[in-house]
């Protein structure tokens, strides 16, 4: 092994959607998967939610959209949530992607789209409860879900959804933004027409404020076992991956070990601690290509070193690693560059381990 590989293990991703659907239902979990799952791949996340049952997907754009409809076997639902272009909005069209809302001119666009192809558009409006990051104004709410409806009547938009986003800086904002989330549902019309899924939470807020969740839930972060920085332990959440580098040469009491700034490897984590086959050992210094790492009596070139991963003697998680320079884990794993391997550990295949084709 002379690349860095981060070993992904279905097992505790399938038992960590298990634990977040028990936890948040009668919820349901939309799985989301922006950032290619987080690191992760996103082929593998869909596949492996899919066999656990996961129903919902949610990813930022189009395109990542397509890919999830394309691993996908069975017609569960998938919903986009980035303003997009045209030629976007006609392949979301084809392959039944819902399109998240949050401005009047892109559901103009959509409806003007979808009358050109003849198709129905699956549509969330997004209400800005305070984020101001793409949302449609309590001001604005009104004639844009009149216009939402008229578009329904004449059979080119479905009004599936209403969503939004939460700061999750406080319990008081959160709250805020939950009742101005709540208004706008109720200007949507007779409760009998309402629309048939709402969404507000991710991950944290899902997991601690049961009173905060609509119908469904936007989670990313605690599937893959990423707990928030700073934050408690989470019951039944396991890190999915472990980071794990070869010594490639062991100069004076050192162990070189091949995984450096130029794999994601932020240097700033020098200090860290890391697990060697003698148990925790300081993570000397990072360089572009290796790091160096305090030795051990009898280590040898081909010695593992798990950076971080549940078990490993070092850092238990990305989050571990990253709060010791003020970030958090998703940044960890989404800077992981292609050449770290990503390799499937899946108990069902012969060999324990098998390589994923990504970048290989
Ligand atoms: C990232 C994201 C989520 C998921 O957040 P987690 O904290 O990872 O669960 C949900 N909704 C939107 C709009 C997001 O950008």
């Amino acid at each position: 092994m002379n690349r860095p590989e981060l070993r992904i293990h279905t097992e505790r991703f399938l038992s960590n959607i298990r634990a977040v659907r028990e936890r948040i239902a009668p919820s349901e979990l939309m799985l989301v998967l922006k950032d290619d799952a987080y690191g992760h791949g996103l082929s593998w996340a869909v596949e492996a939610a899919e066999r656990g049952g996961v129903g919902w997907y949610g990813s930022y754009d189009v395109r990542s959209a397509l890919e999830v409809r394309r691993v996908l076997q069975a017609d569960a639902r998938i919903f986009a949530w980035a303003t997009s272009t045209d030629a976007e909005i006609d392949e979301a069209l084809l392959h039944r992607i819902d399109l998240g809302v949050g401005t009047a001119e892109y559901l103009a666009r959509i409806v003007s789209r979808a009358q050109t192809l003849g198709l129905r558009a699956g549509v969330h409006l997004k209400i800005d409860t305070g984020l101001h990051r793409n949302g449609l104004l309590p001001e604005e709410w009104e004639q844009t879900v009149a216009a939402a409806r008229a578009a329904e009547a004449g059979g080119h938009v479905a009004l599936v959804g209403v969503w939004s986003h939460l700061a999750e800086a406080s319990d008081a904002e959160d709250d805020e933004a939950q009742r101005v989330f709540l208004e706008a549902v109720n200007l949507t019309g007779d409760p009998a027409e309402a629309p048939q899924v709402l969404h507000l939470t991710a991950s944290a807020a899902s997991w601690w404020r049961s009173e905060l969740r609509g119908s469904l839930s936007r989670i990313g972060a605690f599937c893959y076992g990423i707990r928030s920085a700073d934050g408690p332990e989470l019951a039944g959440i396991t890190p999915v991956a472990e980071l794990v580098a070869t010594v490639v040469d062991v100069v004076d009491d050192c162990a070189l070990v091949g995984i450096g700034s130029f794999d994601g490897l932020p240097s700033t984590l020098a200090g860290a601690a890391v697990g060697t086959p003698a148990g925790a050992r300081a993570l000397e210094r990072i360089d572009h290509l290796a790091s160096r790492v305090a030795g051990w009596p009898g280590m040898a070139v081909g010695d593992e070193i798990v950076l971080f991963g549940p078990g490993g003697q070092g850092e238990e998680s990305a989050t571990s690693l990253a709060e010791r320079i003020g970030t958090v884990g998703e940044e960890i794993l989404t800077r992981l560059t292609p050449r770290v391997r990503r390799v499937i550990v899946s108990p069902s295949t012969a060999s324990g381990t098998q390589a994923l084709l990504r970048g290989d």
